[in-house]
């Protein structure tokens, strides 16, 4: 019996109207039946509830945002702390994979032939509830390894590497099959898929950085966060100066990385306030204790150097709020412009999709997001679309819930 794990499971209110569940998780985990089986030690329990919703569990109690989903609207959060549901999953996320736990599988009669382009949180999840549901499916990987963003995108102080590969061989017990090293317009052709499946589901994401479009952002030197933290191709940081731009998790990570790679100073600038930063908190406080700096309401406006960076531009931001925004917008305080040296920039203001989307006779959005319907299904109904690469918000859990929506709508084609 795991004493502070009992405490914390006792410390939940089992709210019938469930608030962390239905207006916080993006997948409607039912959090107070899962955290009730903790609390009656019974493990396997909580496990069968949480694989009902999500085959994440290990992962997701590890890196959602939790304060800005499940336990944002948590009852005991008014008065005091929230129940750390986080934790609570984890711990059942875990149980799971250290006790051979098997997910629960169905035999059905009309099975679909199905593949599945990425291996990241939308693709096996949507892989899973397929499966689960006796259909035959086919994951074609990119890499020689399965995780997507899991793997190379999320650092291993956040999510250690051996729980996602854990995690993804509980899923592929549910035996679906794996090709790796297989590339869409290199050695994967959608029409030669379209062909052979009843239907292909289009997972391998939006991992290309987006660019500000500024001066100076081609000089050498500048790199796009997520190509850093994807193919690992730091250079020497040492006694240099590296600005990262941008809020979220990946300038987060970014920064740490870096500064943990030797760099002498590493400043994160922001073109709205801490408290708009999409970053989980702890993420930005790891970051300040670790010696990451920041430039609050500043933007880059310029990057400045002959062929490599050499300085960059800012300029200060006020905010104000518009009707109808729900956070204020940043705008240029005028002439307030000034300059920091700089040896590197890494742009991490977001995410956009490769070429090869747009490449694949499917309409799209004018961002280059695969264009979907309510059901996830792309312009062309054999095939559908789902996480980054459809434009879901950019979450473990939003991009696995329309990985699961987009399987429980192709498993009613045929029920
Ligand atoms: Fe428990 Fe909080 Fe959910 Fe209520 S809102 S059931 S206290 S986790």
């Amino acid at each position: 019996m795991n004493l502070e794990i009992k405490k914390e499971a006792e410390y939940c209110l089992h709210c019938k109207n469930k608030p962390c569940s239905n207006i916080g998780c993006p997948l409607n985990i039912n959090i107070p039946e899962f955290i009730e089986k903790i609390k009656e030690e019974n493990y396997k329990g909580a496990a069968d509830i949480l694989y009902q919703t999500t085959v994440l569990p290990a992962i997701c109690g590890r890196v959602c945002p939790h304060y800005k989903q499940c336990m944002g609207p948590c009852v005991r959060g008014i008065k005091g702390n929230p129940v750390n549901i986080g934790k609570l999953e984890t711990f059942a996320g875990d149980w799971a994979l250290e006790n051979n736990y098997q997910i629960k599988k169905e035999n059905i009669e009309k099975q679909k032939r199905i593949a599945i382009i990425g291996g990241g949180p939308a693709g096996l999840t949507a892989a899973a509830f397929l499966a689960m549901k006796g259909h035959n499916v086919t994951i074609y990987e990119k890499y020689d390894n399965l995780g997507g963003l899991l793997i190379y995108g999320i650092p291993d102080f956040r999510l250690p590497k051996e729980v996602v590969q854990n995690q993804i061989n509980l899923i592929l017990n549910l035996g679906i099959d794996v090709k790796y090293n297989m590339q869409l317009g290199k050695n994967l052709y959608i029409n030669d898929l379209e062909r052979e499946y009843d239907n292909v589901i289009l997972a391998f994401g939006a991992n290309n950085s987006a660019k500000m479009n500024i001066d100076g952002e081609d000089l050498e030197g500048v790199f796009g966060g997520n190509e850093l933290l994807e193919y690992n191709l730091h250079p020497d940081y040492k006694g240099k100066v590296v600005v990262v731009n941008g809020g979220g998790n990946v300038a987060m990570d970014t920064a740490r990385i870096v500064k943990n790679l030797g760099a002498e100073k590493v400043i994160v600038t922001y073109r709205r306030s801490r408290d708009e930063m999409p970053a989980e908190s702890k993420e930005i406080e790891s970051a300040m204790n670790e010696g990451v700096e920041f430039l609050f309401q500043n933007n880059i406006v310029k990057i400045i150097g002959e062929k490599n960076v050499e300085k960059v531009e800012l300029i200060k931001t006020k905010l104000i709020k518009k009707e109808g925004e729900t956070r204020p917008s940043p705008v240029n305080i005028e002439n307030s412009n000034y300059t920091i040296d700089a040896d590197y920039v890494v742009m991490a203001i977001g995410s956009v999709p490769a070429n090869e989307a747009k490449e694949l006779g499917l309409e799209c959005t004018k961002y280059g997001y695969i264009k979907v319907d309510e059901k996830g299904m792309t312009s062309n109904p054999k095939i559908y679309a789902i996480g980054d690469l459809a434009n879901n918000k950019s979450t473990i859990a939003w991009a696995a819930r329309s990985g699961r929506n987009v399987a429980k709508e192709i498993n009613n084609e045929v029920t």
